[in-house]
C-alpha cells in the first residue's frame, strides 16, 4: 500500500477545488447587520442563502474563523443523503412517529433541493443522484438489513425510497467482495463537498451577503459577536460552528467534536474500474456498527472514510497523513475491493463533526433573544444542514412552514450538556470499543458479538 508523502494541508477536496477558492477580507472594524452568522460551513451558508432569497433587503454577515468550507463541510465523504442522525428515536416512539415520518420526507426532498439549487446557481459540485448502496457481507448484516427494510415498510416508505437488493443485484451495481445483499437508498447523491461549500460562499456573496474570513469569534452574546479586530452588532445572531462549538466561550459541553478520517486513491484506470464494477457514482458503505462511507469521485478515484474518535477534553485533532491510523482506513476499503490492492492513496485527512448528548441534531431559535443555532448532525450533515438552513431562515422570518413544525425544531427542555471529564472520555471510548469488538467478533465468526451488543444496550440505553 503506497501513500504519497506530500499531502496537502487540509484535504483532497480542498486540493481539487482550487478554482473555487477566493480571498476574503478579515473583519477589521465594528459593523451592524440584521443577521450575524458564526461559521461559513453548510449550516451558515444555507441559512444565509434562504434568508436572502426570502428577503433580499436583509443585511447579513457571516464571520468565519478560517476560510469558507474549512470545517467538516469541505472535508466530508460527500454523501448528500436523506439520513438524519437520531431519527429512529422519533420513528420508534408512537407519540412522535407521525412527525418523525414527516421529517424524514422533508429530508427526502432536501436531497432533490440541493440538486435543484446547485443547478440553478451554477455551483459545479459534481452532484450526481446515483443513490447510496449499503452492502451486507455477513449473515448478521443480512439479518439487520432485513429488519431495517421491514421497519421502513411498516412506516410507509416504499421501494422508491429504499430498495432491497439480493447478492446478484448488488453485484450488478458494484462488485463488493462477498456481498450477500444490500439496500439501495434512492434519496442520496454523491457530491464534491468543498466545491459545494465554496460555491455556496460565492453564491451568497453574489446575493449580497458579506463573508469575513480569518476572523475567529471570541464571544457570542445577545446581539453582539466579538472578534479580535472588530465586532458585529445584530438583532439576530446564529451560531453554525457544529463540531467546533465547544471551544466558544459559554458553549462548552453542548456539542462535542467527534473525528472521522478519510483517504482517497489515485484515479482508477479502466481495468480497475471494471474490476470493481461501478456503473454509476454510487455512495457506498456496509452494515458495520462503526460507520464506513465511500464514493467514486468525478475523476474516478475512490474517496473513503470510516470510524470515529474522540479526544480527551473535546480537543480538536489535527491530522498528520503519516498517522498509522490511516492504514486501517485503507485496509477497510480494500476489504470492499480486494482487487484494488496495490492502488496508491494520494491524500489522507480528518475532520470533526458535532454531537449532542441526546445524539440528535437540533434547529433552535428564540425570537425574544434573537439567538439561534443548528447542528449535532453526527456525521450526517450534508443533507441535514441544508434542511436546517432552510428551517432557521423560516424561523427568523417568522414563516409558519411545514419545516418549523418538526420534532428537531426547538426540542422541549434545555439542551442537555455532556458529562465533565473524565466521564465523557470514558463513556465515549467504552461505547466505541464495544462497537469495534462486536464488529470484529462478527467477522471472526465468534459468538461474542451479541454479548458486546448486550453490554452496549445496558450501558448506553
Ligand atoms: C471526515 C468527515 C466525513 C463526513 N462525511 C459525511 C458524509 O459523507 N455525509 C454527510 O451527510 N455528512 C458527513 N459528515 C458530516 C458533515 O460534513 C457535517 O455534519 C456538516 O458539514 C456540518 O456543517 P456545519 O456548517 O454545521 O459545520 P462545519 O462545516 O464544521 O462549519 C463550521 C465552521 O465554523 C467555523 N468556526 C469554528 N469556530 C469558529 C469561531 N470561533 N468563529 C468563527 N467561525 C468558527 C469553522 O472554521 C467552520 O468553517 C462528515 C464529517 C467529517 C468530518
Amino acid at each position: 500500500m503506497e501513500r504519497n508523502e506530500s499531502f496537502p494541508a487540509v484535504s483532497f477536496w480542498h486540493d481539487s477545488a482550487k478554482d473555487f477558492q477566493e480571498t476574503r477580507n478579515r473583519l477589521e472594524t465594528d459593523i451592524h447587520a440584521d443577521v450575524a452568522i458564526v461559521g461559513a460551513g453548510y449550516t451558515g451558508l444555507w441559512t444565509a442563502y434562504y434568508l436572502k432569497k426570502n428577503n433580499p433587503a436583509l443585511n447579513i454577515v457571516i464571520v468565519e474563523a478560517e476560510t469558507a468550507g474549512f470545517g467538516a463541510s469541505g472535508r466530508n465523504g460527500g454523501w448528500c443523503s436523506a439520513y438524519l442522525s437520531g431519527i429512529h428515536q422519533w420513528l420508534d416512539d408512537p407519540a412522535w412517529r407521525e412527525d418523525g415520518v414527516r421529517l424524514q420526507r422533508l429530508m427526502f426532498n432536501t436531497v432533490a433541493d440541493v440538486g435543484q439549487v446547485t443547478r440553478a446557481e451554477s455551483i459545479d459540485c459534481h452532484f450526481e443522484r446515483s443513490g447510496g448502496l449499503e452492502v451486507a457481507v455477513l449473515p448478521q448484516h443480512m439479518d439487520r438489513l432485513q429488519r431495517e427494510i421491514q421497519q421502513l415498510r411498516d412506516l410507509g416508505f416504499s421501494e422508491d425510497d429504499y430498495r432491497f437488493l439480493d447478492a446478484v443485484q448488488v453485484r450488478g451495481k458494484l462488485n463488493v467482495d462477498r456481498a450477500l445483499g444490500g439496500i439501495h437508498l434512492s434519496h442520496c447523491a454523491a457530491i464534491h463537498p468543498a466545491r459545494l461549500a465554496l460555491g455556496l460562499a460565492t453564491t451568497v456573496e453574489r446575493l449580497g451577503v458579506s463573508v469575513f474570513e480569518n476572523s475567529p469569534v471570541l464571544s457570542v452574546n445577545q446581539g453582539l459577536l466579538t472578534t479580535p479586530h472588530g465586532t458585529v452588532k445584530a438583532e439576530v445572531v446564529l451560531v453554525a460552528t457544529e463540531g467546533y462549538s465547544d471551544s466558544i466561550k459559554g458553549r462548552a459541553r453542548r456539542l462535542i467534536p467527534i473525528h472521522s478520517r478519510m483517504v482517497v486513491t489515485e484515479p482508477l484506470d479502466p481495468d480497475q474500474l471494471s474490476e470493481i464494477g461501478f456503473k454509476q457514482r454510487y455512495c457506498f458503505g456496509n452494515l458495520d456498527r462503526l460507520v464506513t462511507y465511500g464514493q467514486l469521485t468525478a475523476d474516478n478515484r475512490i474517496a473513503f472514510g470510516c470510524r470515529g474518535s474522540y479526544q480527551f477534553g473535546s480537543k480538536i485533532r489535527t491530522f498528520h497523513p503519516q498517522d498509522p491510523d490511516f492504514d486501517l482506513v485503507c485496509k477497510t476499503l480494500l476489504r470492499f475491493f480486494p482487487g484494488l490492492s496495490g492502488v496508491a492513496f494520494t491524500h489522507a485527512w480528518g475532520g470533526c463533526m458535532g454531537v449532542t448528548r441526546s445524539l440528535r441534531p437540533a434547529v433552535s431559535f428564540d425570537r425574544n433573544s434573537g439567538m439561534g443555532w443548528a447542528g449535532g448532525y453526527f456525521g450526517n450533515g450534508v443533507g441535514a444542514a441544508h434542511l436546517a438552513g432552510q428551517t432557521l431562515a423560516d424561523l427568523v422570518a417568522g414563516h409558519e412552514t411545514d419545516r418549523v413544525n418538526t420534532p428537531w425544531v426547538n426540542p422541549p427542555g434545555k439542551l442537555q450538556r455532556w458529562e465533565p471529564e473524565p466521564m465523557r472520555w470514558l463513556g465515549i471510548e467504552t461505547r466505541s470499543r464495544l462497537m469495534q469488538w462486536a464488529d470484529q467478533a462478527e467477522y471472526r465468526g465468534s459468538r461474542l458479538a451479541p454479548v458486546y451488543d448486550k453490554a452496549l444496550e445496558v450501558l448506553f440505553p
